[in-house]
């Protein structure tokens, strides 16, 4: 392992997006929570804003209004010119630009954290979006160790096709927190409080990173976006089978070779034919029938992490 450390500037501004998706309540009624009251997510190194990222889907409690907003910060629609004509989401997407970024500038805030609810039996996830950020992978490897011996899973979307651009891509260092089950539209408290607490070690990283602590170098277990599966279909391309009952609510286990995967309506069996063991994650997500996709596979790997520390200049 190299010695390298990697030095950052300090974090000195974070946002913490909830609503990104207008159903997903947990992070909704912990940043309205923030937003009257911020004693819970202030610290004294760093400047922290909660932050409702798509206000009319959340009153609507829908995912969105015209278009997936965690889809939508492509560099056409942050360039696009027009105003009102332009679908909701892409209108907001200029405006959090200006907010929170310009997307890959200089001016843009240092740390987004989006607070995400999944359907699916996933637990506590870290959403990460670049093996090389060794920042962003430190604060996960904080929050996996202060989260013990409750299990922290991290989610690396880096795929050259099936990585999207998220709201929280805004920012410098970006991660989201995936918490579930969940049904779209429902609050439940152990959820609720697994996500505040993920948000309080996250917060508290920084602000020891601030204070100039030192993080050595570590290894982190994440699991890489490898493929996406649909659900079968039949010649119309409507859906002629279920995800498998030995399958469903097994996010994170392994699936080998000829293990079940879906269940048609008459009762047969399909079965996994790929290489394995894999990974499957988002299994029976609701949010992504509209997306074709009945899970997605991943493949574990073992990332080293460098030491980081605050940049003295
Ligand atoms: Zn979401």
């Amino acid at each position: 392992m190299s010695g390298d450390v990697c030095c950052f500037a300090e974090a000195r501004r974070v946002a913490i997006f909830g609503g990104t998706h207008g159903n997903e309540m947990s992070g909704i009624m912990l940043v309205s929570m923030w937003t009257k009251n911020d004693c819970e997510i202030r610290r004294s190194r760093v400047h922290v804003e909660p932050f409702i990222s798509n206000p009319r889907a959340v009153e609507k409690c829908a995912r969105y209004i015209d278009t997936d907003l965690n889809r939508a910060f492509t560099e056409e629609n942050l360039s696009t010119a027009g105003g009102d004509e332009l679908p909701y989401e892409v209108r907001r997407v200029k405006e959090i630009n200006q907010i929170f970024g310009p997307k890959g500038s200089p001016d843009a805030y240092d740390v987004i954290i989006d607070l995400h609810n999944t359907t699916s039996n996933m637990g506590s996830t870290l959403i990460l979006e670049s093996s090389t950020d060794h920042f962003t992978l430190q604060m996960v490897h904080y929050i996996k160790k202060a989260m013990a011996p409750e299990s922290c899973m991290v989610l690396l979307t880096e795929h050259p096709q099936l990585k999207y651009s998220t709201t929280r891509s805004v920012a410098k260092h970006a991660v989201g927190f995936e918490v579930g089950p969940q049904p779209q539209g429902v609050l439940r408290s152990n959820i609720f409080q697994a996500m505040r607490m993920i948000v309080k070690h996250a917060l508290d990283f920084i602000e020891m990173f601030n204070s100039g602590m030192e993080f050595s170098a570590c290894r982190v277990e994440v699991f890489r976006v490898h493929e996406r599966v649909d659900y079968p279909r039949d010649t119309n391309g409507n859906i002629s089978a279920m995800v498998h009952p030995r399958l469903q609510d097994c996010d994170w286990e392994p699936l080998n070779p000829g293990d079940p995967m879906f269940q048609t309506f008459d009762g047969r069996t399909i079965v996994y034919e790929g290489a394995g063991p894999v990974y499957p994650t988002f299994i029976n997500e609701a949010a992504y029938y509209e997306k074709n996709l009945a899970f997605i596979i991943t493949c574990r790997e073992t990332l080293s992490v460098n030491s980081i520390r605050k940049s003295t200049k």
